[in-house]
């Protein structure tokens, strides 16, 4: 390799040097970011990742952009937060949420992967930019296109929730909503892409964007105290989150930043668009598409392009896979806030219940030292939990009245003096 990263074909091996191209011309595989590890060495050390900036950009050295990019989206750097209240309702004693739902600028995991696929973008010479999304992804491309002055055109399924579609246009991106699916938007945004020279983040540029989630592994065994978990609970829509917490764990001990040791994959989906999770219950290596039909819209892509690689990925490491259903979605949502104060979207209620199952089932043991991964902010599907709360009649501000109403409600004689 002549340069720090390039583009190799997943199944073939053929280098692209780096371009905006994510299949192989050869065998139509996915391509993929690889480091000359051996490079990076000097670069990617605990010491200078220490003394880097406190968001995903102190991992640098092992994120595709030219060494002296200067970057200009401070994501990631979310917490890592023990959850020892959740833990004791579904049985878990060792266990910890990585909280995407903070991540800045737009709420949720994506704004990592986007803030490296536009540099790419910007690099490439690109001034129009855009994406096929389930809704993050748009918010998070809207508002890192907005900071870099680019032309963005979003492609989105027409029945998105409201709030993701207005976090998309009050960065002033161009929404084109489709009637159809994710996986109808994503088809068109190849062919769109193609004809105007276009870069769309998980399209043409979908090699450089996927190393952006190296970041949330790369962060969780640093605030673990440069460590590995013994397993991670990760939701699924495309496949690749889950695959790229595995590759940052393989680099880190390849650079012997942690120690080596197993550690377990386990994926999340829901049970209306659960392509991922059947095949791995089922034992098979492909995916068989689905039509999605869930709440968890951000997961809902029915022909995931990393599928297989997260299958294998699971397999692998000896985890497993769940999906649930979308009135276990809700109560995992309200059961995280409740326990955690983390209030996340539907995708985090997907891990927040497959997490409680899991341990139900007995395929993570109580003491074992568990990330469950929270990737996005509940404000934006806040439909999901139209009518769950009562909106009582508004009591007079006299404290005889208060009293009243408390009494009312706990049964309780309380003393007015
Ligand atoms: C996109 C998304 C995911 C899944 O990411 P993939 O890499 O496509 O599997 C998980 N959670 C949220 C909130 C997302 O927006
Ligand atoms: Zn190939």
């Amino acid at each position: 390799m002549t340069t720090a990263y390039e583009l190799r074909c997943r199944e073939c091996g053929r280098a692209y040097g780096n371009q905006p191209l994510s299949i192989c011309e050869d065998c139509f595989s996915p391509l993929e970011v690889e480091f000359d590890l051996e490079r990076a060495r000097g670069r990617f050390t605990r010491e200078a990742i220490t003394a880097g900036p406190l968001n995903m950009w102190r991992y640098k050295a092992l994120l595709p952009v030219a060494e002296d990019y200067v970057p200009t989206t401070p994501a990631g750097m979310t917490p890592l937060l023990s959850a020892p209240r959740l833990g004791a309702r579904i049985g878990a004693k060792n266990l910890y949420i990585k909280n995407d739902a903070v991540c800045l600028p737009t709420l949720s995991f994506k704004d990592r992967v986007v803030a490296v696929a536009l540099a790419n973008a910007q690099a490439f010479g690109f001034d129009t930019v855009g994406c096929s999304s389930t809704g993050n992804l748009a918010n998070a491309v809207a508002a890192g296109a907005a900071r870099l002055g680019l032309k963005t055109y979003i492609l989105v399924p027409a029945d998105l929730e409201p709030a993701k579609i207005l976090n998309t246009q009050v960065y002033g991106a161009t929404l084109v909503r489709i009637d159809g699916n994710y996986d109808h938007c994503n088809r068109l945004c190849s062919q769109i892409a193609e004809k105007y020279n276009w870069g769309f983040v998980n399209v043409n540029l979908r090699p450089y964007y996927a190393e952006g989630s190296k970041s949330v592994g790369f962060e969780i065994a640093e605030q673990l105290g440069w460590r590995l978990p013994d397993n991670v609970v990760v939701p699924m829509a495309g496949g690749s989150l889950i695959t790229k917490i595995k590759k940052a764990f393989r680099e880190l001990v390849a650079l012997g930043l942690v120690a080596d040791k197993p550690v377990k994959f386990f994926g999340a989906q829901a049970t209306g668009c659960s392509p991922i999770s059947t095949a791995v219950k089922a034992g098979a290596d492909g995916i068989e598409p689905q039509r999605p039909n869930t709440i968890a819209r951000s997961l809902a892509i029915g022909n995931p392009a990393d599928g297989p690689y997260a299958i294998k990925a699971i397999r692998e490491s000896g985890g497993w896979a769940e999906d649930v259903s979308d009135v276990e979605i809700v109560s995992a949502i309200q059961e995280l806030a409740e326990t955690e104060g983390v209030f996340t979207e539907t995708a985090g209620g997907v891990t927040t219940a497959v997490t409680a199952r899991l341990y139900a089932h007995g395929r993570i043991k109580p003491g074992e030292l568990t990330v469950s991964c929270i990737t996005g902010n509940g404000l934006k599907t806040t439909d999901v939990l139209n009518g769950a709360y009562e909106q009582a009649v508004p009591v007079k501000p006299k404290m005889t009245e208060f009293a009243a109403w408390l009494d009312e409600r706990t049964g309780e004689l309380v003393e007015v003096a």
